[in-house]
């Protein structure tokens, strides 16, 4: 039986919390959330606050909006990160100061994850732990 799974995940971002499902069993965190656990297959989870402390995994740049509720906010950055607790995570790239500064992005970077709002809806954002790059080239994304 699954106790935290998606809803509840959502639920959790919703109310600024970021959660991920944690297995009862083992204390793995997964993540997207599934019916059973990975690691152990148990079934029984808990929702489980995380640190927010990350490494950047890999990173892209969106040119073309992948609908009209995104048109007005390309280009931005995109990337994968994965969490001190263990997960993988899709999230939307922010530079400290939205809006103010060029950060080198390049994976391995440490970045910390937060909720932010992207179209109305509280998803994970990350933001660098430290701007310390502006550059010219493939790896530097103004934001
Ligand atoms: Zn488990």
């Amino acid at each position: 039986m699954t106790t935290f799974g998606d809803r509840e995940i959502w639920e959790s971002w919703g109310a600024q919390e970021l959660c991920f499902q944690g297995c009862r069993a083992c204390h793995a965190l997964q993540h997207p959330p599934g019916r059973l656990c990975s690691s152990c297959h148990g079934s029984e989870f808990d929702g489980v606050a995380v640190s927010g402390k990350a490494a950047l995994l890999a990173w892209s740049v969106v040119h073309r909006a992948p609908s009209p509720d995104f048109a007005d906010q390309v280009p931005y950055t995109v990337g994968v990160v994965e969490l001190a607790e263990g997960p993988l995570v899709e999230v939307r790239l922010l530079a400290g100061k939205p809006g103010s500064e060029k950060v080198g992005w390049k994976c391995g970077i440490a970045v910390e994850v937060t909720l932010g709002y992207v179209n109305g809806r509280s998803v994970p954002v990350a933001r660098p732990l430290q701007v310390t790059t502006i550059s010219t080239g493939t790896d530097t994304e103004l934001l």
